[in-house]
């Protein structure tokens, strides 16, 4: 028998009783699904301004990395 387990986000966990949780069992909602990518794009930004600050104003870019970088830590910190 499959149970579902519905998270508050809206993602939604299909499991069966006595077998170990996968992804394939997962439905993400929108905000988790889009998560991942949100990421990439981070840091694909993060790479992008370093190599701005270097030609352009490197105070202006600061602001702009501390925020960028302080995103991609939340993203990526342990769960324990
Ligand atoms: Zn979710």
């Amino acid at each position: 028998m499959t149970y579902q387990l519905n998270l508050l986000c809206g993602c939604t966990i299909d499991y069966e009783r006595g077998r170990m949780l996968d992804a394939s069992g997962v439905t993400f909602c929108p905000l988790h699904a889009a998560a991942p990518l949100m990421l990439e794009a981070l840091k694909n930004e993060a790479i992008g301004l370093a190599n701005m600050a270097a030609m352009v104003d490197p105070v202006e870019t600061e602001d702009r990395m501390t925020s960028v970088y302080a995103a991609i830590a939340a993203a990526e910190k342990k769960v324990e």
